[in-house]
C-alpha cells in the first residue's frame, strides 16, 4: 500500500445477503455523476458486472455520518480514497 494515501479511517465493509436498493437520491446522483444511465443501469468504469452485483450487497457503518451507508454511495463519496482488502480508507471530512 502506499504512502501517499491520506485517510482518517478504515472503515471495514460488510455484506448482506441481499441486494439492497438505492435511494432515488442516490440514483440521482447517480446519474448526475454519468455513473448510472437513464435505466438505472450502473455504468462504473472498470469495475465488471460481477463486482458490482457485490457492490450493491455491501455496506458500511460510515464514522462520518454515523449510519449505514451502502457501498456504492460511499464508492462516489468525496471522502472515499480506495478500498483495500475489506476496508475503505476514507478521509473522514465533514460532509
Ligand atoms: S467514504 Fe463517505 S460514505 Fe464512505 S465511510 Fe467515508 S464518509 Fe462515509
Amino acid at each position: 500500500m502506499s504512502n501517499e494515501l491520506e485517510y482518517k479511517y478504515e472503515v471495514e465493509i460488510k455484506s448482506v445477503d441481499k441486494r439492497q436498493t438505492l435511494s432515488k437520491e442516490v440514483k440521482e446522483e447517480l446519474k448526475a455523476s454519468g455513473l448510472m444511465d437513464e435505466k438505472g443501469k450502473l455504468k462504473i468504469k472498470g469495475v465488471s458486472p460481477k463486482m458490482l452485483k457485490r457492490m450493491k450487497q455491501e455496506f458500511v457503518d460510515c464514522p462520518v455520518l454515523k449510519k449505514e451507508v451502502q457501498f456504492i454511495p460511499c464508492f462516489v463519496c468525496p471522502n472515499f480514497q480506495s478500498r483495500v482488502t475489506g476496508k475503505v480508507l476514507c478521509k473522514g471530512d465533514k460532509l
